[in-house]
This record gives structure tokens, C-alpha cells and sequence, in this order.
């Protein structure tokens, strides 16, 4: 299994509780397990982060052994895992971000969503980032629950950020920034966004931003109107908060989410570094966003894309550039070789959708496994390669001293951990057992 994210380990839980005799190495390129559940989703919202527990549960059966520090196309190629394995599942999520396409992207101050989750959120790769929050307005392009996630976290408090795992320099950062607005903007309707209503009531609720929609923002046209009488629930209560909050007026806290629907930036403009960014009007036909010619600058001193995370693909190891996945049918790619997670379906869904989706694919593989179709495996041990290169693996016990280590130093100032974030910490940590 290469990826210790959701995906990986539900597959390896389906794996482990099947009723033939297997043995699960769990591949992680970091020194720490759990995937975007330590490093993506929000530090405040610890309940969510709590189905790590279930996780440990997996990682506590005979037959489990996780090997952290381990990347694969760096210290171990796709060819030796398949000869050291019957079967390789890759679970190695989408690790970059969608690009806009759009002049300006690459200006000092535009960021991908995915650059600044992972600074908030200790990955080791991400500190050295300097995000420059000084600025009166910051745009955030997408209406998905990342863009809400990021949306929220510019916005809270010291109080709400005191008890979170967020990292020191992002706390600091974002309680010293001098962002007033925080603009949100969505290339379609209030009908079409993708965010989930808890997210959308959570901006309600915020102790130092009010939300702000303009009503004009929501006026439906016929077809939004049809679809959203024949939409889930989910969305109708998205809705039913977004109405709530047009009649809303803003009660002066220190800074403002608004929400903007129908307009998709054209240009990110600037002298060196982001200045403004351009908008122009869209109209929905046929459920699409079709851009009108009424354009309009807005200034703002940073920017956070937030359009979608994109499958990178691994040396040796089909992949499909257009979808970012690895190409398969219901997981399987070839008997032996397999796919969970979002590299496997791309990346949408919650965290328990992978479970679903986890168990397909090791539903396939164990077929193939009865069936006699699996390639016979060569000579060797993972662990002998590694020791030849000199690659110092963080096995599970490393992983539990690092998770020791975080929470004694959040234990004091009521926080869940204060999370370790370079690879030097992390290593020294999982070392002290
Ligand atoms: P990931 O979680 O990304 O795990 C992939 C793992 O593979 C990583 O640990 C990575 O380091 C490792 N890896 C990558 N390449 C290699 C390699 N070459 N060798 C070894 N290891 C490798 N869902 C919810 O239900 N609730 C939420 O609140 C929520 N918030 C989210 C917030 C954000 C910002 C994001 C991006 C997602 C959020 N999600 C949330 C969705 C959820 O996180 C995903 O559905 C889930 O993490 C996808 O699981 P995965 O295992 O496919 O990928």
C-alpha cells in the first residue's frame, strides 16, 4: 500500500479483515501517517480529524506494519515494489492543485489553496512559505469546502485559533494580519456550489467575521429555480443559509466574508505582486458558466485559488494526465497492481467515501488473489533495500513517539498537539522511542 491517507488505510483494514492470510506495508513519504486528515482538513474541526482513531485500529493488527520517510519514485521504484510484493495498491491522493489559467497566476501573493492548508497544517515541505496577510482584501477563487476552509481560517480569532492545532507561525500570522474583507468567489450560482451546508452554516457562527451576501446575489434564474426544487437536501439547505444570511446586517466585527456568485477571475493584475484581480460576469446555460463581457477590477493584496487538487503521476506507473488519475476499472489497474483514494477517483467526496471506495478495490484484488492471477513476487525484503540506501524508514512506533511528543507540548495550553514541522524535528521525535 503506497499513501497513508484515508484510502490507504481503509484498504488495509479491508485487507486485514478478509479471511486469507495477509501481511499489509503501509508506503508513506512523510514521517507521519493520516494524509490529509493531519495536513488538509481544517485544525478546527478535531472532531473531524478524530477518525485517525479508527485508523490506529487498523494500524494495531498482526499482519500491519507502516513505513513512514519511505517515498516511492525516491527511495524505492514502482519495478522493485513489484517485485517485492504480490500486489501494490496505490492510495497517493492528488498532491498539487489545478491551475487556473489565467495571466497573473504566477504573481507573488497568488497562492494555491493547497500551499497554505499545508503551511497552516505543519507539512514539513510548506513552512518556508511567507504568506503576506497585511493586505485590507483577500480573494478566495471556488466555492468548495476547501475554499470555505481557507475562507474561515483568515478569519477567525485569537480565541478560536488558541485551542487548535494550527501551527505557531500561522496562528501569528493570521491574528496579526490586516485583512478586513474576505472575498469568496464562485464562477456559478448559489444552486451549483459545491461546498456542504455545515460549512456554509459554520460562516454564520464566526466570532470575528460577519458573512455578508448581497441579495442580488441570489436571484435564481428558471433553470437554477427547477434545479434546486429537484436538488438533495444538502443543497437546499445551503441555500436556505445563503437567504438567511442576504437579510443579515453586518454588526461591525473585525472583518467580513462575502460571498460572490457568477464571476470568474480573468487576470490576476499587479506591478510585481498581486494587486487586483479581475472579474467578469458569467450566466448559467445549461447548467454551465458562460462568460458575459461585464468585466470589473478589484483590488486585493492576495489571492488563494482554490479550483481543485490535481493527481501527480509517479515514475513508471500508468496515469492519465487529463483526469490526474491512475487509469483502472473499479480500482484494479492490472491483476497486482491497484488503485484507492483519490488518485483512483479523483479528488472529491468526504473522508468516508474512500472506505467505500477502499473496499472496491481490495474487493478486486482479493478476486485476483483466488483466482490465482497475482504475478508471482521475487527475493528480497523492503527492508533490506532500504537499509542499502541508507533510507531511515519511521515505522509505526517512530510515528507514536512523533504523536507523544506533539501532544505533551499541546497538553499545557489546552491544545490537541503542537504538531512538529520540519523533517528534522520529525525524524529527531520518531527516533526518541
Ligand atoms: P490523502 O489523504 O491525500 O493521502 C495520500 C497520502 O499519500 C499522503 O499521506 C501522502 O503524503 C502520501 N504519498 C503521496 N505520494 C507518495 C509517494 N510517492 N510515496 C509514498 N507516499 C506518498 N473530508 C472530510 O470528510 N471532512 C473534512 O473536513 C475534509 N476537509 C478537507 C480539507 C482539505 C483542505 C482537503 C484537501 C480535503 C478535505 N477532506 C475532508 C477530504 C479528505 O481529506 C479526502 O477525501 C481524503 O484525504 C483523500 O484520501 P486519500 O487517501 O486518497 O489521499
Amino acid at each position: 500500500m503506497v499513501g497513508s491517507g484515508p484510502a490507504g488505510f481503509y484498504a488495509a483494514s479491508a485487507l486485514l479483515t478478509s479471511d486469507l492470510p495477509v501481511e499489509v506495508d503501509l508506503l508513506e513519504r512523510l514521517p507521519t501517517p493520516w494524509g490529509l486528515v493531519r495536513l488538509g482538513v481544517a485544525p478546527d474541526h478535531p472532531n473531524i480529524k478524530a477518525v485517525s482513531r479508527a485508523f490506529e485500529k487498523t494500524a494495531a493488527q498482526p499482519g500491519f506494519r507502516f513505513f513512514g520517510n519511505v517515498e516511492v519514485g525516491r527511495d524505492v521504484t514502482h519495478d522493485e515494489l513489484r517485485r517485492l510484493y504480490d500486489a501494490v495498491v496505490y492510495s497517493v491522493g492528488a498532491q498539487t492543485d489545478r491551475q487556473l489559467g489565467i495571466p497573473g497566476e504566477e504573481l507573488p501573493g497568488s497562492w494555491a489553496a493547497t500551499e497554505f492548508v499545508a503551511w497552516y497544517n505543519g507539512h514539513p515541505d510548506f513552512q518556508e512559505l511567507e504568506f503576506d496577510l497585511s493586505h485590507e482584501r483577500a480573494v478566495v477563487i471556488g466555492n468548495g469546502n476547501v475554499a470555505l476552509d481557507v475562507a474561515r481560517m483568515l478569519a477567525l480569532t485569537p480565541e478560536e485559533l488558541a485551542p487548535t492545532d494550527t501551527t505557531d507561525a500561522a496562528i501569528a500570522a493570521i491574528n496579526e494580519a490586516g485583512i478586513r474583507e474576505i472575498l469568496v468567489v464562485g464562477r456559478r450560482g448559489p444552486v451549483q456550489a459545491a461546498w456542504t451546508p455545515v460549512e456554509v452554516g459554520e460562516l454564520g457562527e464566526l466570532g470575528g467575521a460577519d458573512i455578508v451576501v448581497d441579495p442580488a446575489q441570489l436571484e435564481l434564474d428558471a433553470a437554477s429555480t427547477a434545479e434546486l426544487e429537484a436538488a438533495p437536501p444538502t443543497v437546499k439547505r445551503n441555500v436556505e443559509h445563503l437567504r438567511e444570511y442576504a437579510t443579515r446586517t453586518p454588526t461591525g466585527k473585525p472583518r467580513q466574508i462575502v460571498l460572490r456568485f457568477l464571476a470568474s477571475p480573468v487576470a490576476i493584475l499587479g506591478d510585481g505582486k498581486v494587486e487586483a484581480i479581475e472579474l467578469v460576469r458569467n450566466e448559467l446555460v445549461d447548467g454551465r458558466a458562460v462568460a458575459t463581457d461585464e468585466r470589473e477590477t478589484i483590488p486585493c493584496g492576495i489571492v488563494f485559488r482554490s479550483v481543485g487538487y490535481r493527481g501527480v503521476g509517479l515514475p513508471g506507473v500508468p496515469f492519465d494526465e487529463r483526469a490526474g488519475t491512475i487509469p483502472n476499472e473499479g480500482g484494479r489497474v492490472a491483476p497486482g497492481l491497484y488503485a484507492a483514494g483519490w488518485i483512483k477517483r479523483g479528488p472529491s467526496g468526504v473522508i468516508g467515501t474512500n472506505k467505500k471506495d477502499a473496499t472496491e478495490t481490495v474487493g478486486l484484488l482479493l478476486e485476483d488473489a483466488r483466482a490465482g492471477k497475482l504475478p508471482s513476487r521475487g527475493d528480497g525484503t523492503l527492508e533490506s533495500l532500504l537499509a542499502e540506501r541508507g533510507t531511515e524508514a519511521v515505522m509505526y512506533g517512530g510515528w507514536e513517539a512523533i504523536d507523544r511528543a506533539e501532544k505533551a507540548a499541546g497538553e499545557p495550553h489546552g491544545r490537541p498537539r503542537i504538531k512538529l514541522c520540519s523533517w528534522d524535528a520529525l525524524l529527531a521525535a520518531a527516533r526518541d522511542r
